[in-house]
């Protein structure tokens, strides 16, 4: 394709993709092929001739559009969204377009301090301290890939750093700490690392609580390890937790961490709900003033709840020492006259990879496109429809809340019609009435939900952040939602 054809090319496929997204809200958001659909439809080798791109482009919109499942369908409600927008993807257009892996400042200056300062704006955004602004040369903010990352580079960080302060620690005595509620990637950094992993307690309760680490927990959980001679280095809080938007007591952890365990690094898993700190109506509920006084790191990605295309995940530390002191290896090659200097800051040593994506483009756009009002106002969209679908679960006789409504998320499930011998202690009844609920919810293509599982107890949960949801959306999926679950109930009482 040479430039000509490219600019062709590129004005259709922009033309597709707006008729894409006008006609998203008709579409099935649930893919609607089996398994295998593809290769039977696609020859078994590359073609040993080039293709017409107008065929190539056909081809994309018959035989790959049907397969793919509509993440930013305004009923796409499972998961954590991952709201996108069109600046977004303009950003990453432009970013492919030069092909940049600027891992360090010299492979292309702009990639490194664009990401500096555009960091250090989302940080301002959020209220943070001005320890983990890049402009201060001490902490600062670096875009990662995924959470799972942002979290893997801080445990590496906070391996070096005790092992650092406890030379004589054996290797095999260190625990990383989780909750019950974080997120997976916890314990796949144990695999990842060979390091052990302990899922600590949270509070529990259907209602009254809310799956959260507090400090006596952390607290009890430490001195029993170390009776035993293991040694904790790190603990993954989380604000905003995966199956319930749980959100651990961060200041009284933090305040246990730093007057018994120092050494403990406390880094904050706030992936999804950390963007509600752009919200100062919101920052005491998301823990703001814990994050500025005691987190080591913080992540929060703007590629779920932050209108900025995937992936983009924000990791901010208060030491970028550490940092670097674990993973800068630089051989000759990669040796620069600024960066032997110190006097610019080299990403490569901020993460796992070296090569990384300009991925501070796409978020200046929308944080410039939407300002930080339209920002807020966004968030807060989002939570007032998912204050109105908790509303109807609250008010309806068949349904009911399993932990309270937080932020944009709503975990419930369908209640029995007829009250259990057992009340409702009756668990594993329950759970099997909710998997019926769930499997028949599978089958509305219209909407798409996630099951999950708190403390033994099957639930569904509903999460606003498609950044075309609207309120019409919110009173769809409560309609097939309420049939759904009072067609469940009728067949068993059949
Ligand atoms: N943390 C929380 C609270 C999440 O909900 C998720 C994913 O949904 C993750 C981390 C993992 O995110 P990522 O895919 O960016 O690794």
């Amino acid at each position: 394709m040479d430039i000509e054809q490219f600019r062709k090319a590129g004005y259709d496929a922009i033309d597709r993709i707006c008729d894409y997204y006008y006609s998203l809200r008709e579409r099935p958001v649930v893919a609607q092929v089996e398994p295998g659909y593809l290769r039977p439809l696609l020859p078994e080798r590359a073609p040993e001739k080039g293709e017409e791109w107008s065929n190539i482009a056909d081809d994309y919109q018959k035989l790959i559009l049907p397969g793919l499942t509509h993440w930013q369908h305004p009923s796409f409600f499972a998961y954590f969204p991952t709201a996108s927008t069109f600046e977004g993807m303009l950003g990453d257009l432009y970013s492919s377009s030069t092909a940049n892996p600027g891992f360090n400042w010299s492979a292309s200056p702009a990639c490194t301090e664009l990401e500096a300062v555009v960091m250090d704006w989302a940080a301002r955004m959020f209220g943070l301290d001005s320890a983990f602004l890049n402009d201060n040369n001490a902490g600062g903010g670096v875009i990662q890939t995924t959470a799972s990352d942002s979290a893997l580079t801080a445990i590496v960080a906070a391996r070096v750093r005790y092992i650092t302060e406890h030379p004589d620690t054996p290797l095999e005595s260190l625990v990383i700490y989780v909750t019950t509620q974080t997120h997976s990637f916890g314990k796949k950094a144990g695999l990842v690392l060979g390091l052990r992993v302990r899922a600590l307690d949270v509070d529990a309760g259907l209602r009254e609580h809310r799956w959260a680490l507090n400090g006596e927990g952390l607290k009890a959980a430490v001195e029993q390890d170390r009776a035993k001679g293991l040694h904790p280095f790190v603990l993954i809080a989380t604000v905003g937790t995966t199956s319930s938007g749980a959100i651990d007591r961060i200041a009284d952890v933090g305040a246990v961490i730093r007057d018994n365990y120092p050494s403990i690094w406390l880094h904050v898993d706030a992936a999804w709900a950390g963007i509600t700190l752009a919200c100062p109506e919101l920052r005491e509920e998301a823990q703001l003033s814990g994050i500025n006084e005691y987190a080591d790191s913080l992540c929060v990605n703007f590629h779920k709840w932050g209108l900025t295309n995937f992936d983009a995940s924000a990791l901010w530390v208060r030491d970028r020492r550490r940092l670097i002191d674990a993973l800068d290896i630089t051989p000759e090659y990669l040796r620069t006259k600024h960066g032997d200097a110190g006097t610019v800051v080299d990403y490569r040593n901020w993460h796992l990879s070296l090569g990384r994506r300009f991925r501070s483009l796409k978020l200046w756009f929308v944080l410039r496109s939407f300002g930080i009002e339209g920002f807020q106002s966004y968030l807060r969209r989002c939570i007032s429809l998912n204050n109105a679908f908790a509303a109807h679960v609250r008010d309806s006789p068949i349904f009911e809340l399993v932990t309270p409504p937080s932020f944009a998320l709503t975990v419930f499930r369908l209640l029995p019609s007829q009250a259990l011998p057992n009340g409702d202690g009756d668990v594993a009844h329950v759970n099997a009435l909710n998997r019926s609920f769930w499997t028949a919810l599978q089958t509305r293509h219209q909407l798409l939900l996630t099951q999950t599982e708190i403390g033994g107890v099957f639930c569904v949960r509903l999460a606003v952040g498609a950044a075309r949801t609207e309120i019409a959306d919110i009173e769809n999926a409560w309609r097939i939602i309420e049939n759904v679950g009072q067609e469940v109930l009728e067949s068993l009482s059949d």
